[in-house]
């Protein structure tokens, strides 16, 4: 990997690196991708919606020469750190790729019906009303996300195939960290773009998404599936990359972890809501106590809670049961 610019980075003969900064948020940065043919590029990933992310995204394209006329996008999933700056980025008569199913989710999102769902389920789960309003109104990460879908916009499904510089990349299907969470592989070459299905040093997020029922399932089912590509060079949408099948094991391994965690707490302790589970499972942000917690990342931790307990819950090993208006859980 050769360096080029301040935030640029030339992998092989078509395929460049451009470190956007995310501000003020906990992975720091996102990896963007420039994948340069003959008159076309691909732009993998765009960073946040706003000033601090599109300055140094355009800076890295000007310094590869790219031009927005001849430029998709391709989003690895809906997340605005991944999407935001979609529209801007792409040439207005070409198009924007992403998962059906982030689409979806995507347009839930502008029109407010997700916020809707994903109150509903909250309120449910023992999350304190005031608290709950507040983080969904001041969630930075909304601030930064795309305004519109326009008619650029393009569903994709697991095997579609892009050409561009002698590449072929396909669409590998990974649903889990979001609903249409999507890679590209690059057999010939052996090059994986993991989006955030695989990271090396953080732990993807997996929480609960409003029409998923057990979106860990998914997301293991993932990880199994991906495990045995032939992987020589792992591209992730955060941070630097690693030894691909060894990170897939210990993610496998964290989440079956995280999965005793929960079950213990619950069989110590019945009738807790999530809400309360959450607070009692160990977490990286120190913190004195659950009530100290930053109040964003409540929101994060809680829904990280729920999609282990969807997943116990569907394996059959806790039971739900609602009371007074909150569902609590049991084990089985
Ligand atoms: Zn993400």
């Amino acid at each position: 990997m050769e360096k080029l610019g301040e935030n640029v980075w030339q992998i092989t003969d078509h395929i460049y690196r451009i470190e956007v900064p995310l501000i003020g948020n906990p992975l720091r940065a996102i990896n963007s991708y420039l994948i340069k043919g003959e008159g076309t590029e691909l732009l993998i990933d765009t960073g946040f919606r706003r000033k601090s992310c599109r300055e140094p995204l355009l800076k890295g394209l000007e310094l590869l020469g790219s031009r927005r006329e001849i430029r998709d996008v391709f989003c690895t999933h809906v997340h605005s750190d991944h999407s935001g700056l979609a529209r801007e980025m792409a040439g207005e008569n070409r198009r924007i790729y992403m998962h059906g199913l982030d689409l979806k989710l995507q347009r839930e999102i502008l029109n407010d019906v997700n916020k809707g769902k994903m109150r509903h389920r909250f309120l449910k789960e023992g999350f304190p009303r005031d608290l709950l309003f507040w983080i969904q109104d001041n969630n930075p990460a909304r601030k930064g996300a795309l305004d519109k879908v326009d008619s650029r916009f393009t569903a994709v499904s697991d095997g579609d195939v892009f050409q561009i510089g002698g590449l072929k990349l396909q669409v590998v299907y990974t649903p889990g960290h979001s609903p249409g969470c999507c890679m590209l592989w690059e057999k010939e070459q052996g090059i994986m773009f993991t989006g955030d299905t695989v990271l090396f040093d953080i732990t993807p997020n997996i929480t609960a998404f409003a029409d998923v029922e057990d979106a860990l399932s998914n997301y293991l089912d993932s990880l199994h599936a991906i495990r045995n590509y032939p992987v020589k060079l792992a591209l992730p949408g955060h941070r630097e990359t690693g030894d691909y099948q060894a990170r897939i094991d210990a993610l496998l391994r964290h989440h079956d972890k995280r999965l005793q965690e929960a079950k213990r707490i619950i069989a110590e302790q019945e009738g807790l809501c999530a809400y309360e589970i959450t607070g009692q499972m160990t977490w990286k942000i120190r913190s004195r106590s659950w009530e100290d917690f930053p109040d964003t990342q409540r929101w994060y931790a809680v829904g990280e809670c729920l999609s282990h307990l969807d997943h116990l819950l569907k394996m059959g090993e806790i039971e739900r049961y609602e009371k007074d208006g909150i569902r609590r859980y049991r084990v089985r």
